[in-house]
């Protein structure tokens, strides 16, 4: 016999939350109750829903689960304040979050999927090989469970999907955990960090609601990007930057080019120059990040020195592509977002 799967109420987009609780749930403004207990409480137990009468509640928890990823370490915070959680999911893989607070506003640094396939050379995450996609309810709860221990307002809440994973390799469920995270953060306070997959993009471009979009370039040629990101020889770097220029960018806003700096490989201002010219016609600003080493990553990646660094983004500015550079931030709990590993035991290629 086929076992009957419950729903996950935190899995579902509106249009399906509502169907799956509409033959259940009466009169409707009840249904508006939930949704605010999902989306803007982070509830995990139908008892916690103390407005809606008893049977209801027993219904709901008799049909459906509520499920959200559980924490199950915290590292004790960094001198900059941030903390990295790590999650245990129900099948027993990892994922990481980072917390950074940030003056008025605070980042959480999000994971998509619990690994990555694409393989960037320089990255433990793609060190450690292909994970499976995180589901919506996930996603979700990485914001909701850091929210809550940290007591942190939606309204300084800035979302960046730089953790573990590549986001627009699982865009169906990032699409539903997006919609239910606008309720209460604005696409423009939400990023999407990519290594350029040319269709993901294109469906992020069909969004009417469009989050923020950072695509990391990290060489500004083919043949070195693909030395470090094997993923350009099937969506090559000259047809990347044309799908960026018809990216629909919203007014006010620009995209992002992350550019991991490699000593000796891709860091002087000759290379500034190319990588300028590259991004020529594009709203971008340059997020330079210089490279963080790791015992599992090739030996001879090096970070920059910081003369070395000032050089490169110097030379960008002298060809008028705005830059900020990311310091340090999480290299004491090596939770830099974007460098998160979940301690999975396998590795590439095992
Ligand atoms: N998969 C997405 C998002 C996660 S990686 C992407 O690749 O964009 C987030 C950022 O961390 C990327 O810009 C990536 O280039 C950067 N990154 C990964 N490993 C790094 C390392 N060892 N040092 C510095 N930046 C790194
Ligand atoms: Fe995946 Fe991004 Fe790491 Fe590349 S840099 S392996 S795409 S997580």
């Amino acid at each position: 016999m086929k076992e009957r799967v419950v729903p996950n109420l935190h899995d579902l987009g509106a249009a399906a939350l509502a169907a799956e609780l509409s033959p259940h749930v009466h009169p409707s403004f009840r249904i508006r109750q939930i949704e605010k207990w999902l989306h803007d409480r982070g509830a995990w137990s139908f008892d916690q829903m103390t407005d809606l009468p008893r049977e209801l509640r027993d219904s709901l928890a008799s049909r459906f689960t509520l499920d959200l990823a559980e924490t199950t370490e915290r590292t004790p915070p960094a001198p900059d304040g941030s903390e990295k959680f790590l999650f245990r999911l129900g099948d027993g893989s990892l994922v990481e979050s980072v917390f950074m607070p940030m003056g008025e506003r605070t980042t959480l640094c999000l994971s998509s999927q619990a690994g990555c396939a694409v393989g960037c050379t320089f990255c433990v995450t793609g060190f450690y090989g292909a994970g499976r996609n995180l589901t919506p309810s996930e996603i979700v709860g990485q914001v909701h469970r850091i929210r809550l221990e940290k007591d942190v307002a939606w309204e300084r809440m800035n979302l960046v999907f730089m953790g573990m994973g590549e986001p627009l390799l699982n865009f169906e469920n990032l699409a539903i955990a997006l919609e239910t995270l606008e309720r209460n953060v604005s696409p423009r306070r939400i990023t999407i960090s990519t290594s350029g997959i040319i269709p993901g993009i294109r469906e992020l471009a069909a969004l009417e609601r469009r989050p923020n979009l950072a695509v990391s370039i990290n060489a500004p040629d083919q043949k070195r990007r693909e030395e470090i990101m094997p993923i350009t020889k099937k969506y090559p770097l000259a047809e990347l930057i044309e799908t960026l220029r018809e990216y629909p960018l919203e007014k006010g806003r620009e995209m992002t080019a992350e550019y991991v700096l490699l000593a000796g490989w891709n860091d002087a201002p000759d290379d500034a120059a190319q990588l300028a010219r590259l991004l020529r016609g594009l709203d971008v600003k340059v997020n330079a990040i210089p490279f963080n080493p790791d015992p599992s990553l090739p030996e001879w990646m090096k970070r920059p020195h910081d003369a070395a660094i000032d050089r490169f983004a110097a030379a960008l500015v002298r060809h008028r592509v705005p830059v900020t550079v990311r310091r340090s931030r999480g290299d004491q709990i090596s939770a830099a977002c974007g460098q998160l590993r979940g301690k999975s035991e396998r590795r590439r290629g095992a």
